[in-house]
């Protein structure tokens, strides 16, 4: 299949280009770098060994989407791209409505234009806002609790509402729960340029030296050992879930939802302490 991937110069999108082509698709890619670098599809490349089209726009210039979506005869698209810190959406929403929301109904008008109706979108288990019962599972009540969660919860309803209207679309809406990790290769992986929003950078920023300390917020939370508890799910893992909906909307019109986890979850201390144990058994082998 020909697939546009949004946002693949970024963490996710990256790897899931990766195991695209490593799958046999051609891939085109549309970023504006606006938190990622043209260099990722360097990466990409040296993987693969094979260098897939990169567009520099932004997924809410419809036209341009529009005309690459026909240029390169695309069949379906991975939509990555958005903005995803939590403490930034309450600072600044109108940025994340107008980037994640709007940007995504741009997209989806200009597929619609373009007669390619076949979408895998990145939502999250935010969507859940406060949990009602623990395992989540994609029966949960929805809620949010924040702007940017509030954008993924309106961009799922809007694409719910579309897929009613027009029983041509194919949407998978996939709620992440934590993405961790990196290819092996080690020439892809979580860089973020500011502030990391996660825990794991976090924890690898001070290993490597980059940040002197780690702050644990929070000791009193009902888990064993006091710290909260996420579930994390390895990148590569987690691309591999996006593969197989893609592969699920051939014979499935409608619209899904999948979450995407381990279902298993990690105390900030047992990553911590994981993360340590790694770094010692590295020290040992070299
Ligand atoms: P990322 O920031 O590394 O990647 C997003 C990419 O999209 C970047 O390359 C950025 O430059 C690009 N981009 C942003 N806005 C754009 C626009 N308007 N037009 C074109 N390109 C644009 O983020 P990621 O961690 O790879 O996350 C990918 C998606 O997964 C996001 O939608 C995010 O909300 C969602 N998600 C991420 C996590 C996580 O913890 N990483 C968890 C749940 C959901």
């Amino acid at each position: 299949m020909n697939v546009l991937v949004t946002g693949g110069a970024g963490y996710i999108g990256s790897h899931a280009c990766v195991q695209l082509i490593e799958a046999g698709h051609h891939v085109v890619v549309v970023d504006n770098f606006c938190n990622s670098f043209p260099e990722s599809v360097d990466a990409i490349a040296e993987i693969t060994g094979n260098r897939p089209t990169l567009i520099n726009a932004d997924i809410a210039d419809r036209d341009c989407i529009e005309g690459l979506l026909s240029k390169h005869a695309i069949d379906a698209v991975m939509h990555f791209a958005g903005l995803k810190s939590v403490g930034e959406s309450v600072a600044m929403p109108m940025a994340y409505y107008e980037a994640n929301l709007v940007g995504t109904l741009r997209l989806v008008q200009a597929m619609d234009a373009a007669d390619v109706r076949q979408l895998v979108f990145s939502s999250s288990a935010t969507v859940y806002g406060e949990p009602e019962r623990i395992p989540l599972d994609e029966t949960c009540r929805l809620s949010a609790t924040n702007p940017y969660g509030r954008t993924k919860l309106q961009i799922e309803d809007m694409l719910r509402d579309i897929g009613a209207a027009d029983r041509r679309w194919r949407f998978s809406l996939l709620r992440y729960f934590n993405p961790a990790g990196a290819h092996p290769s080690g020439l892809m992986g979580e860089d973020p340029q500011d502030i990391p929003n996660n825990l794991m950078p976090f924890v690898a920023q001070v290993a490597v030296g980059k940040r002197d300390q780690l702050n644990v917020f929070g000791n009193d939370y009902s888990t064993n050992d006091g710290t909260g508890v996420r579930d994390y799910i390895h990148v590569q893992d987690l691309v591999r879930g996006h593969l197989s909906a893609l592969s699920f909307l051939q014979t499935h019109p409608g619209v899904h939802v999948h979450n995407l986890g381990a279902g298993q979850g990690y105390s900030v201390l047992e990553v911590i302490a994981a993360f340590a144990l790694a770094i010692a058994l590295t020290m040992c082998m070299v």
